[in-house]
């Protein structure tokens, strides 16, 4: 059983901050900034694209952005799905201050830069899927 299951069957203890019967609400271990949350839902799914209910993960996270936006004083709460850590889908959410150290939204930017020509191949790769 992975590590988010466990905390959702209360295996493992966690700082929540909400819970209701699908979702968790809880505050990362390993913060990034101060109040950094994730949005769980408890039954297991790797990826959060393979939720059956997808639109009510992503209304408890505005909720929760809403509440942290208030307890941070602070318009600026980051959203970030990486899929690089737990396999299970999950949300993170970072109230940001303009000087926490965290910097702009954080990017590498392709090298060599695409060229209008790449860009268009692009786009038709992408809408040939839709
Ligand atoms: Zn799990």
């Amino acid at each position: 059983m992975c590590v988010f299951c466990k905390i959702a069957k209360g295996e493992i203890p966690c700082h929540k901050i909400y819970e209701d019967e699908e979702f968790l609400a809880i505050l990362d271990i390993n913060p990034v900034v101060k109040g950094h949350t994730l949005v769980i839902p408890k039954k297991h799914v790797e990826w959060v694209w393979d939720m059956q209910n997808y639109p009510a993960l992503m209304e408890r996270v505005k909720t929760l952005a809403l509440v942290l936006r208030k307890a941070f004083n602070t318009p600026w709460v980051a959203e970030g799905i990486a899929g690089i850590d737990v396999p299970h889908a999950h949300v993170h959410l970072l109230p940001r201050q303009v000087d926490d150290g965290l910097g702009a939204f954080p990017h590498k930017l392709q090298e060599p830069k695409p060229t209008d020509e790449d860009l268009k191949s692009m786009a038709d790769k992408i809408k040939q899927n839709i």
